[in-house]
């Protein structure tokens, strides 16, 4: 089987991360690592995802908790996934809260991830989320946004 050697092959993350190989995980995962932006859960039943939404949960909130993906909360509530591997370093997020879309921004400079990992004495970072909402190009041209224009 031909495989893609720029980016993660899901049989090999799980075994990595000591995960039994299933069905769902192996059809998320390839949906994650095929995708360039981060997808919501609506987004993997709308594209045909066989599988009850409670599974596709369950099995985000056990790849989340080992590392493999990351969770992008929303001020809507609607959370969003993306691969959390060395093909796609952490970067902040913005969120159009207009149209309700997730675009990934460039990832942080290695000294400015320094200076946000930086914590007091006993605290351990495990996770870093860094959101910006607004408008997007899309929305940025809205009545809502001429009515604040002086
Ligand atoms: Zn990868
Ligand atoms: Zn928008
Ligand atoms: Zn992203």
């Amino acid at each position: 089987m031909e495989k893609k050697d720029s980016h993660c092959d899901p049989r090999e993350v799980l075994e990595r991360k000591q995960l039994a190989r299933t069905a769902p995980r192996i059809a998320i995962l390839e949906k994650l690592i095929r995708s360039d932006r981060a997808i919501t859960v609506n987004d993997l039943v709308s594209e045909g995802m066989d599988m009850d939404r409670v599974t596709i949960y369950r099995t985000l909130n056990t790849l989340r908790d080992k590392g493999i993906v990351r969770e992008i909360p929303t001020s809507s509530g609607t959370n969003y996934y993306e691969m959390a591997c060395r093909h796609n370093p952490l970067h902040p997020h913005f969120y159009c809260t207009s149209c309700r879309s997730m675009t990934c921004l460039p990832p942080l400079a290695g000294g400015e991830m320094k200076a946000w990992l930086t914590l007091p004495e006993g605290l351990l970072a495990r996770d870093l989320t860094v959101s910006i909402s607004g408008l997007c190009g899309r929305c940025d041209g809205a009545p809502v946004r001429k009515e604040k224009e002086k």
